[in-house]
């Protein structure tokens, strides 16, 4: 794959590195591939975490581990139809001029162009080929409904695409117990989010009607293309 440059989003994300941590450009990095822009040379931090970003497409691990699965299954989205929750950037940027391609938020913003709530999807059974839904259901309240929802509108042979956080030295999700405050239990496990993933999210997506793998990588790939820093980010590819 030839990276096409994205001067904008270079320049915005080399001036934030710049600004957020100017030591990194003296730190030893190496040439990383973006599975997402075709993208070759260093990355960049984000937080504490290094070489943690594509500059020319902003991508982030888990974003290059889905990219990764895409290219690797041959999956194409163009002629497909697709839900695309809370939509990571660098999928936007290549999508959304399809005319398949549905991008839902809780409110319609820059970059989702349709209002969806995840408990009360709009669309008829088995609509699409294709539903992304990263870092979302952890803000849902009913999240089982969630799913339920995103396993009707997924067509017989279509993917569906969940991540959450997720801490995988535990067996269950920790929900908040109930002497516990919403702002305690807030500060642990992350602002408006609901509970904290377990092991046991597979089980829930399968509860849904889904049937749940995890995308593997080879530790070349994760090394090639920076897919983790401390663990790999658990994504869930299911059909129905
Ligand atoms: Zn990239």
């Amino acid at each position: 794959m030839t990276a096409s440059l994205n001067p904008r989003v270079l320049v915005e994300e080399y001036a934030r590195a710049a600004f957020r941590d100017p030591l990194q450009f003296a730190r030893p990095r190496q040439d990383r591939t973006c599975p997402i822009c075709g993208f070759t040379g260093k990355f960049l931090a984000a937080g504490p975490r290094p070489e943690a970003r594509c500059p020319n497409c902003a991508s982030k691990e888990r974003d290059r581990i889905m990219g990764l699965y895409l290219d690797r299954e041959g999956i194409r989205m163009e002629g497909r139809t697709i839900l695309h929750f809370s939509p990571e950037r660098p999928f936007w940027r290549r999508w959304h001029r399809l005319p398949g391609y549905v991008s839902g938020d809780v409110k319609v913003n820059k970059y989702a162009n349709t209002q969806v709530d995840i408990t009360r999807i709009q669309y008829s059974d088995a609509h699409f080929d294709h539903v992304i839904c990263h870092h979302v259901l952890e803000h849902v309240p009913d999240d089982a409904l969630g799913m339920r929802e995103c396993a009707r509108v997924l067509k017989p042979g279509g993917r569906a695409f969940f991540s959450v956080p997720q801490d995988l030295d535990r067996a269950e999700t920790w929900e908040r117990p109930p002497a516990m405050s919403v702002a305690a239990f807030e500060r642990v496990v992350g602002r408006d989010h609901k509970r904290l993933y377990g092991r046991d999210f597979g089980d829930k997506l399968a509860a849904a009607g889904l049937r749940p793998d995890t995308i593997a990588v080879s530790p070349e790939e994760a090394e090639r293309h920076r897919l983790g820093y401390r663990g790999l980010d658990q994504i869930y590819v299911c059909t129905r």
